[in-house]
This record gives C-alpha cells, structure tokens and sequence, in this order.
C-alpha cells in the first residue's frame, strides 16, 4: 500500500523513533510545532478516525495506553492529543494518527481554528 506512514512503520522511511510495540508506533514528527511533537499510529493501517468501527477499535485503544506509557516515560504531565479527520481539519496523511503536543503553553478558542473575527 503506498502510505507513507505504513512505510514509516516497517522501515521503508527512517524516523526518530519514541516507542514501539506490537500493535503501536510513535516518532517524531518531522515539523514539529512545539518541543514535543510526537506522532502516535496504529500499525495497523487506517485510513481516519472515521473508519474506526467494532472490528479494529481495540487498536486504537492501544494507541492511548501508548500515549499515557510515553506521557509517563518521558515525564511530560501536560500535553495536547490532536486528530485531525479529512482534509478540511488539515489531515495530510491518510493513515490515523494522533499528535502528541507539548513543552509549550497552549492557547484555546477560535484562534486555534485559524478564525480572526
Ligand atoms: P496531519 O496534517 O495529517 O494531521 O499530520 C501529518 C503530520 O505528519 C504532519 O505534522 C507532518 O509534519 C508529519 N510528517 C509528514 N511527513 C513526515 C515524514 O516523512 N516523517 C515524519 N516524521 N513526519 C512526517
Ligand atoms: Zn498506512
């Protein structure tokens, strides 16, 4: 399957490399925006958070005990956890994944949604 972050997962594509285990992938993400920018996917390949359904949702759940281990590894006890779904929410790359933010203090409100007035 030509997706960029499957290829990330087995190795086709180097990446800086936060955690791994048999069902979850985590890596820097290669334009953070903020000190902590992690990338945290499910090896299984899905396309977004839309098509989580009954058949593959105990992958996601890993994905989140991925995201507190990490949390807790790297002693980061504030973070945002950012899905972007379809392409006007800025999702870029069609394999789920799930931002993993800190290192700075964040803002909330319409300005975060890119709205000036
Ligand atoms: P999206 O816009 O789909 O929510 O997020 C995709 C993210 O993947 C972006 O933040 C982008 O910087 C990151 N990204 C795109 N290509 C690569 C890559 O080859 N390596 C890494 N580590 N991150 C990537
Ligand atoms: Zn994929």
């Amino acid at each position: 399957m030509d997706c960029l972050f499957c290829k990330i997962i087995n190795g086709e594509i180097p990446s800086a490399k936060v955690y791994d285990d048999e069902f979850v992938y985590a890596f820097k993400d290669i334009a953070p925006i903020a000190p902590v920018h992690y990338l945290v996917i499910p090896k299984q390949h899905i396309c977004c958070a839309n098509e989580i359904d009954e058949t593959n949702s105990a992958v996601v759940a890993k994905v989140f005990e991925a995201v507190s281990k990490i949390a807790k590894a790297e002693n980061i006890e504030s973070y945002r956890l950012i899905n972007n779904c379809g392409d006007d929410a800025g999702q870029t790359v069609k394999h789920l994944h799930f931002h993993m933010i800190a290192g700075v203090k964040m803002g909330w409100g319409p300005e975060s949604l890119g709205k000036t007035e």
